[in-house]
């Protein structure tokens, strides 16, 4: 047998090792919900990661995870394999007032683009690392490539030098920051096993963790807009990751937030760099400004060691002031983004009501779908997205709409969607309706 024959050979052997020996009676264990090892957390994570296990039996594992859960040591040995299977970054080098921030992911949330220049504008380092969107509208990173020329991939040495220089720097992860998540999630999103809490909490902070955060605020959405349907799901997925944190001297802050209607006026990429620049410049809708308000305060107090009600203070004055305006501007100077060049359709279609009231609800769900069905999210990580198509909303829940008003502008590229679908995501009735506060609880 020649070389090339014999490691092909000596791979079905350890594939069919694999296979009979651990992985079906793993599952099967799982399946009876006892707890794993340590040992056999690690033998599955690992031997997938390097192509020993094939996608069917890990899809079986990661969907009788879904049903049976796990338990807080076996939580701790999954996000401690994944934190192992690739690189560990320290940024301590930058000291102690760096703060992170996350969230689960909703509909419209360009949150973090609004926040990390107020709060840098307060001294507090943000060196974030984020994604690409699966989804309704991509993630961070593509939002920011919104922005001509916007550099999201950065050497370790310019993120520590800008963070350095103007207290902000966010690019996308690297290769090597934890693989495992990367082939696992990619799975998951193909299989039905995303909303599960030790899953999401697992792929989440070993992300974090291994990324060198100390210090993170993370928004926890719940609705239907959101991964987590109910309350009580989203409780204990915040109190899962404040335990993961803690394992590794990590604090965690969870504010819990509603995401049953579209966050802010924009669903998309460039409308939502858009809508952050008016934001940042004094114009702002309601929930926005009062998830910025919270979120930030958290962030400051963490990073100066204030008290909340000291840093919310700075937070509002900030905002006030249009403080975060020239960090942003600062950040894409250095990173190369041209603001002058956003990508946004010039093909702006008006979606009329057929009658007046006011608004009582936004279907964040059928709404981002919508979007996406116009480009501006991807089904696949190797899709290409439209940065320049997305919906405007110009009605929010509790406003009050007149027959033939415009309730969104729909930014179009090349694809089509039905207009009647749109009207249908809004709910509106002639009796009058609050505001509802966006934020539900913090857990710490
Ligand atoms: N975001 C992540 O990073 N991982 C999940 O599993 C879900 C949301």
């Amino acid at each position: 047998m020649n070389k090339k024959k014999r490691i092909v050979a000596s791979f079905f052997v350890i594939l069919k090792v694999v296979n009979n020996m651990n992985v079906v009676e793993i599952i099967n264990k799982k399946r009876r919900k006892e707890i794993l090892t340590d040992e056999e957390i690690a033998f599955m994570v690992k031997n997938y990661v390097d192509g020993m296990i094939p996608d069917y039996q890990m899809s079986s594992f990661l969907m009788t995870i879904c049903m049976a859960g796990m338990k807080q040591s076996e939580i701790f040995s999954l996000t401690d394999c994944m934190i192992k299977s690739g690189e560990v970054l320290d940024f301590s080098c930058l000291g102690e007032n760096v703060v992170d921030k996350h969230s689960t992911g909703g509909v419209g949330d360009k949150t973090t683009l609004v926040l990390a220049p107020i709060v840098a504008s307060l001294g507090v380092d943000v060196a974030k690392m984020s994604g690409r969107g699966l989804g309704f509208t991509g993630g961070t990173i593509d939002k920011l490539e919104s922005m001509n020329g916007f550099r999201t991939s950065l050497t370790k040495e310019e993120f520590i030098e800008q963070v350095k220089d103007i207290h902000l720097a966010i690019c996308s992860g690297t290769s090597s920051l934890v693989p495992a998540d990367k082939k696992i999630y990619a799975l998951r999103d193909v299989t039905g096993t995303v909303e599960s809490i030790p899953l999401i909490a697992s792929s989440i902070m070993s992300k974090k963790i291994a990324a060198g955060t100390k210090k993170i605020v993370i928004d926890v959405k719940v609705g239907k807009g959101a991964l987590m349907k109910n309350e009580s799901d989203a409780r204990k997925l915040a109190r899962t990751m404040i335990a993961i944190g803690k394992n590794y001297g990590v604090k965690v802050v969870c504010v819990l937030t509603r995401m049953d209607a579209p966050l802010g006026y924009s669903i998309g990429n460039g409308i939502e760099v858009k809508e952050t620049v008016n934001f940042l410049k004094g114009q702002y809708a309601s929930d926005l400004y009062e998830l910025v308000i919270t979120l930030g305060s958290y962030m400051v107090s963490l990073g100066k060691n204030v008290s909340f009600e000291k840093a919310k203070e700075m937070v509002e004055k900030a905002i006030a002031e249009k403080k975060g305006y020239p960090y942003f501007l600062k950040m894409a100077e250095r990173q190369q983004g041209d603001l002058r060049h956003v990508f946004i359709s010039s093909r702006v279609i008006e979606i009329e009501s057929e009658k007046s009231g006011y608004v009582h609800d936004i279907d964040a769900y059928k709404l981002a779908n919508l979007s996406q069905a116009l480009g501006s999210g991807r089904q696949d990580l190797n899709d290409k997205i439209d940065l320049g198509v997305g919906i405007w909303i110009h009605k929010k829940p509790g406003d009050f709409v007149k027959k033939g008003e415009s309730l969104v502008s729909i930014y179009q590229g090349k694809k089509a969607i039905n207009f009647k679908d749109v009207e249908a995501c809004f709910t509106i009735k002639r009796g009058k309706v609050e505001k509802q506060s966006i934020i539900i609880d913090v857990i710490k």
